[in-house]
């Protein structure tokens, strides 16, 4: 029984290896047919812009102080001129989705034009200039033109930020073309994240649906590690947390007591895939599966993956997961990654159903 599954496991990582690593919007042969230009006043699709088939309707204003402003990212791409008029930096503040289509159609733009880059005049904006329910004050909005300010180029932008990706694009004004975008997928916002701290300042943030290794005071002695969902710590559990050294095979490990657990709501998610199976973040160790509840049976059921994947890109993958959480989820590498979960975890999250009984998943984070 087991070694069906693996030997499926193993079939269908190579039919989705093969998927994920297929041409992408830039390897892929474009067909030779002609791109038109659009013409001025056109926009693509042909609905309102707040439609559900373009980029949907206006979900709230964003201001700096505002918690939701930490939904945006800056974007520091060297292949785009910001035009930040403002100087505040605001043009380079958008939504995830805006991000990436920006990113995707400033490559596009310079394997079209060659020296000519993307230059964007606005994007986030905090200053109030655009009509009352515009995209630009939840960044999910962006007025572009080519570097070198050729009106006569803007039709063409349009069309090619069509095929970047932008859910609304529209030749508005001589001078720009608008482009918007639907708010990021719900597993791109704001998640409920576990703060563990322990009784000697140990802290660690995860999501309320990741394993972390406890122990309760009556089985302290016992050898066995138990897996636990973050939301299911409580004070007085006891986590393990590796003394400070350089190398983790001499590591030694201990046990701290927990003092406070605190939930809040912050983007992203953390979920990193190892050789092991066992991460060490913030120098507690906790387990890099998510939603299957048996720490062991997770293990076994990723094997495949940790049997055919690059150990070296899982080791890079790894420590840039690290550093990812210390500092920005909009830093996560979009080949390998969109949304912080590996890609074969997520597919595994859509087929578990076929391999483990339903007692043994936590349904509730089921949200891909
Ligand atoms: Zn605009």
């Amino acid at each position: 029984m087991k070694s069906s599954i693996f030997i499926k496991l193993v079939f269908l990582n190579a039919v989705l290896e093969t998927y994920a690593c297929g041409p992408g919007m830039f390897g892929r042969r474009r067909s030779q047919k002609k791109r038109t230009a659009l013409i001025f006043k056109e926009h693509v699709p042909n609905v309102a812009e707040f439609s559900l088939i373009a980029s949907g309707p206006p979900v709230g204003k964003i201001t700096r102080n505002d918690p939701t402003f930490q939904e945006l990212v800056p974007n520091y791409s060297k292949n785009i001129i910001f035009r930040d008029e403002e100087g505040t930096g605001s043009d380079r503040f958008m939504t995830n989705r805006l991000k990436e289509k920006l990113d995707n159609l400033a490559v596009l733009v310079m394997n079209t034009y060659h020296v000519v880059k993307l230059r964007v005049t606005e994007a986030w904006d905090e200053d109030n200039i655009h009509s009352s329910n515009s995209l630009h004050y939840e960044g999910r909005a962006v007025d572009i033109t080519t570097s070198d300010r050729d009106r006569s180029k803007y039709g063409m932008l349009g069309r090619l930020a069509i095929e970047a990706g932008f859910d609304f694009v529209y030749y508005e004004s001589r001078s720009h073309i608008h482009c918007s975008v639907k708010k990021d997928r719900d597993n791109l916002e704001r998640r409920s994240f576990q703060t563990i701290i322990t009784e000697n300042g140990t802290e660690i943030t995860l999501t309320s649906s990741h394993l972390i290794f406890t122990k309760s005071e009556a089985n302290l002695d016992d050898k066995k590690a138990v897996a636990t969902y973050a939301r299911d710590v409580k004070i007085g559990h006891f986590i393990y947390v590796v003394s400070e050294t350089s190398s983790l095979q001499k590591a030694r490990i201990s046990f701290e007591k927990v003092i406070k657990v605190t939930v809040s709501r912050k983007v992203g998610i953390f979920a990193p895939l190892t050789l092991h199976g066992t991460i060490v973040v913030n120098n507690v160790v906790a387990s890099c599966y998510a939603v299957i509840s048996n720490h062991q049976l997770a293990h076994i059921v990723f094997l495949p993956m940790r049997i055919l994947h690059n150990f070296k890109q899982a080791g890079l993958y790894f420590l840039q997961e690290l550093h990812l959480l210390k500092l920005n989820s909009s830093k996560i590498n979009p080949s390998q990654n969109r949304n912080g979960i590996h890609w074969y975890a997520k597919f595994l999250y859509k087929i578990t159903n076929e391999l483990v009984s339903k007692n043994f998943l936590y349904i509730d984070s089921l949200k891909m």
